[in-house]
């Protein structure tokens, strides 16, 4: 082992530098500066280069991650992006959106007693250095096969997948009901935290590999899946989960009251310089509002913090649970404390009162009590303790569910689990439709970006083996 390791005895952790909080309010740039070269060689070389490396066994792509760090800490950042590319379809935004603190660094052995090496804005770094020095490539297919595969959804699953086809030859088109390929990449995660060019970029690079996008076709509208399958030997869906949860209270329906993904994918339009109506008219613009989100996951923060810096006048989140019990990840809920957003623990909405608009929420305290089934503890009420917030704009953050893709798409054959997500068999990730396979959110759940670049290229691998299958047997394969 170079000796140039296991720095962490002598240097301390240093995350790139965070910019005020007071500055971040007022742009829509990214929270973290950049590390300079040296600095993040430096950070790299505090790996101790475990023999059992927990930070890639809790990595969902299982990256390689000691050797890249090696590699950086040794400025050789040509053969580290190599590594880091050769498992990861895009690792700059892993770098920047993965919640770390869960995954690869959370599970840092250093973490006990130090502080854990800052692996997600090292794999930015070399990421970002090897786009500066033009190392990043648009995929290039090995040898051109003829069969054809569609993707439905230009998400990080259907991205990935399609870098991998396309990289293994296939004739690769992917399908979008928006405007621009990224998925929640683009219109759900803020600018903030990941700014919109390193999406961009990728998605042109793909293009010029030979993926052909068609943008604004839904499927299920424009054209229905049974012609997709006929068009394709192959199909993908990885279309993510777009039903938002509502809340069941009074007032829910008063203008004023708008669901989360409404209010952040205008909020995205207008900084891609999109003409949006309904932000220009003020009903997602939360400048001079008084802002309510309720929900504690990670869209809510992205809520909180966009509120933020349109301008709102306060900005408060209501959730029923308390700060140790929130699903967002915690270094996004202190980022919103220092922006200035107020917390209101242990709350939930009883009513949305006002009369052509909503003009205040009407809140009921709660309290943590016994466990249930699961182990979680159940959330109840305290009897007689209401309380009252302001409100001019109330986002509902409560999180997704699949929309019903069965009727959607007029294929009752597809099975669906309970939850709504769809059926696949997990050792091949094919739908109960023959040669149509599903990856990312659609099949897991809402989850994460890193969780849909792992599906995707797992069903890139997947859609390989049984076209290879079928080129070799066409009779079996025969429908
Ligand atoms: P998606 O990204 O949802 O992409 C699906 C695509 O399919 C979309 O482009 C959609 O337009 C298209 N589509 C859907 N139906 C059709 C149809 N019928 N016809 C044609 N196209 C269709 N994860 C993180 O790791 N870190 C974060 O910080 C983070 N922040 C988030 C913030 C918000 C506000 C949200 C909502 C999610 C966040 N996530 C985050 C989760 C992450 O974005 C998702 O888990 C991930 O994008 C799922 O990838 P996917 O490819 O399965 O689906
Ligand atoms: Fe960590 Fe995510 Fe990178 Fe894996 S992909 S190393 S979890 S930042
Ligand atoms: Fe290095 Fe930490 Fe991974 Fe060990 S767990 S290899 S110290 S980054």
């Amino acid at each position: 082992m170079a000796e140039k390791m296991l720095q962490f005895v002598r240097l301390q952790q240093r995350q790139p530098e965070k910019r005020d909080a007071a500055e971040r309010r007022g742009d829509w740039g990214e929270v973290y500066r950049a590390y300079a070269a040296e600095a993040a060689q430096q950070q790299a070389s505090r790996c101790s280069q475990c023999g059992v490396p927990f930070c890639q066994v809790h990595c969902p792509l299982n990256n390689n991650i000691p050797d890249w760090l090696k590699l950086t800490a040794e400025g050789r950042l040509e053969e580290a992006y190599e590594v880091a590319s050769a498992t990861n379809t895009f690792p700059e935004i892993c770098g920047r959106v993965c919640p770390q603190d869960r995954l690869c660094e959370g599970n840092c052995v250093i973490e006990k007693g130090f502080e854990s090496v800052t692996i997600g804005a090292v794999e930015k770094f070399i990421t970002d250095t090897a786009w500066e020095k033009g190392w990043v490539k648009p995929p290039a297919a090995v040898r051109e096969r003829a069969e054809s595969i569609g993707i439905i959804g230009a998400g990080p699953a259907g991205l990935a997948a399609a870098e991998r086809l396309r990289t293994l030859g296939y004739q690769v088109t992917v399908y979008d009901r928006h405007d621009r390929a990224g998925g929640l990449m683009i219109y759900g995660i803020p600018n903030f935290k990941l700014e919109k060019d390193v999406v961009l970029r990728r998605a042109a690079q793909f293009e010029q590999g030979g993926i052909a996008f068609r943008l604004n076709v839904a499927v299920g509208r424009d054209v229905t899946l049974g012609e997709l399958r006929q068009r394709h030997d192959a199909l993908l869906v990885a279309t993510g989960v777009y039903k938002a949860r509502d809340i069941a209270c009074p007032g829910a329906g008063l203008p004023g009251v708008v669901a989360a993904l409404d209010y952040l994918i205008a909020s995205n339009r207008k900084g891609l310089g999109d003409a949006v109506p309904e932000f220009d008219s003020g009903a997602l613009d939360a400048r001079g509002r008084h802002v309510v989100v309720v929900g504690g996951g990670d869209t809510a923060m992205d809520c909180v913090r966009t509120a933020v810096r349109q301008g709102a006048a306060s900005v408060t989140c209501l959730y029923r649970r308390d700060k140790a019990n929130m699903p967002g990840s915690m270094r996004e809920v202190k980022n919103a404390e220092e922006e200035g957003v107020r917390f209101e623990w242990l709350a939930a909405p009883e009513a949305f009162t006002g009369t052509d608009r909503v003009e205040a929420v009407r809140a009921q305290r709660m309290h943590l009590g016994l466990p249930d089934a699961t182990g979680r503890q159940q959330v109840e009420p305290i009897p007689g303790a209401h309380f009252t917030l302001e409100a001019d704009l109330v986002i509902k953050a409560l999180g997704f569910d699949p929309e019903d893709l069965p009727a959607l798409f007029n294929e009752p054959a597809l099975a669906v689990t309970r939850w709504g997500t769809l059926k696949v068999d997990h050792r091949t990730m094919m739908t109960a439709l023959p040669g149509v396979f599903a990856a990312g959110d659609i099949v897991r759940g809402a989850s994460l970006v890193v969780w849909g670049i792992r599906d995707g290229r797992d069903a890139a691998e997947q859609m390989h083996l049984y076209l290879q299958a079928r080129a070799e047997a066409p009779a079996m394969a025969a429908e």
